[in-house]
């Protein structure tokens, strides 16, 4: 049974590489007992295509699609399964969760942890209600004021109600320990707080870390918290960054203050000079759907490219644990 999940990984890194190029993604075959990151989405909240899009070719071209932005955890040693956000697109990511481990037959992850109350990383909750998989006593890792606010407003507080979840509440800062090498460490971010506050992760496993911040208005609004995203960068082996918006001007007729990103370019000046297995640890994700670099072979993917940083695909998978073959690129 095991060379089952071995396969399917196999498939979905080959299929990755083909969409991404073998710069973007070095995803190679991890020890099949090492906690693993899978990437189950890259697209900002919206999705690709966006609801008004009415012309893009993915709406006929299934290959152009992209899901909204979140992450697997997987320890194939026990079987469990986690997500990081709960986005709309949740029914094809758990689908594509349980390939990557087929172990049991729970139709719910494990657990979920949520970065904040915008669209794209939460209302995937839905579909653990009495309407969908009529989940029982799902984790959800909430920090506090998103746990009031599941619990305050409906439909969320009826999957509390009747058990379809059970939120434990996360503390910025404090380690969530899934098992005995796996833990998972929300801490606060700068970015639009209309419901929730909002949270970024550092997931650490047995031998190899991870950054996850699909949202945050700027890195310098980071620094102004004391927290320099380079230093949070050398603290892991790979980051998974906000790059919603690749440059200026990107949505017309829209004043881009109003929703701050740190822009791709930006980001690209901003980490130039980093030595480059730094660079090499750089993943953008959360794209837009107006964002060129959403096509690897763009000249804006090959200007990320260029720079020893690299796009996040979908299915690309990055081991936590002491296989060598699961090293970022550099
Ligand atoms: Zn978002
Ligand atoms: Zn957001």
């Amino acid at each position: 049974m095991r060379l089952i999940p071995l396969v399917a990984l196999l498939l979905a890194m080959a299929a990755c590489l083909g969409a991404c190029g073998a710069r973007s993604v070095r995803a190679a075959p991890h020890g099949p007992r090492s906690p693993f990151l899978i990437v189950l989405g890259i697209a900002q909240d919206g999705g690709v295509p966006q609801a008004g899009s009415h012309t893009h070719p993915g709406w006929r071209d299934p290959s152009r699609r992209r899901m909204v932005s979140c992450l697997g955890l997987v320890d194939p040693a026990t079987g469990r399964r986690w997500l990081l956000d709960a986005t709309p697109d949740l029914p094809e990511q758990l689908a594509r969760l349980y390939e990557a481990c087929p172990l049991g037959a729970a139709k719910a992850p494990d657990g979920i942890f949520l970065t904040h109350a915008h669209i794209g990383h939460y209302t995937g909750l839905m579909f653990l209600g009495h309407e969908a998989i009529g989940g029982s006593g799902v984790t959800v890792y909430a920090a506090p004021r998103m746990k009031s606010f599941l619990e305050a407003n409906g439909p969320w507080d009826q999957l509390v109600r009747y058990r379809n979840i059970e939120i434990e509440e996360m503390t910025p800062g404090r380690a969530v320990q899934l098992t005995e090498c796996l833990r998972v460490t929300p801490f606060l971010v700068p970015h639009r707080q209309e419901y929730s506050e909002v949270v970024a992760f550092r997931i650490e496993g047995p031998a190899r870390s991870a950054l996850f911040i699909p949202d945050i208005d700027s890195w310098n609004d980071l620094d102004a918290m004391g927290v320099r995203i380079e230093d949070l960068i050398a603290s892991v082996d790979v980051a998974y960054l906000d790059g919603t918006f690749f440059g200026e001007g990107e949505i017309p007729g829209r004043d881009m203050r109003t929703i701050p990103h740190p822009l791709i370019t930006t980001s690209l000046a901003r980490f130039a000079a980093l030595p480059a297995t730094e660079r090499g640890k750089v993943r953008f994700i959360h794209l837009n759907h107006t964002n060129p670099a959403l096509d690897p072979e763009s000249s804006a993917g090959r200007q990320v490219r260029s720079t020893g940083m690299g796009l996040a695909c979908e299915g690309s998978v990055f081991s936590l644990g002491r296989d060598t073959e699961g090293s970022p690129p550099n």
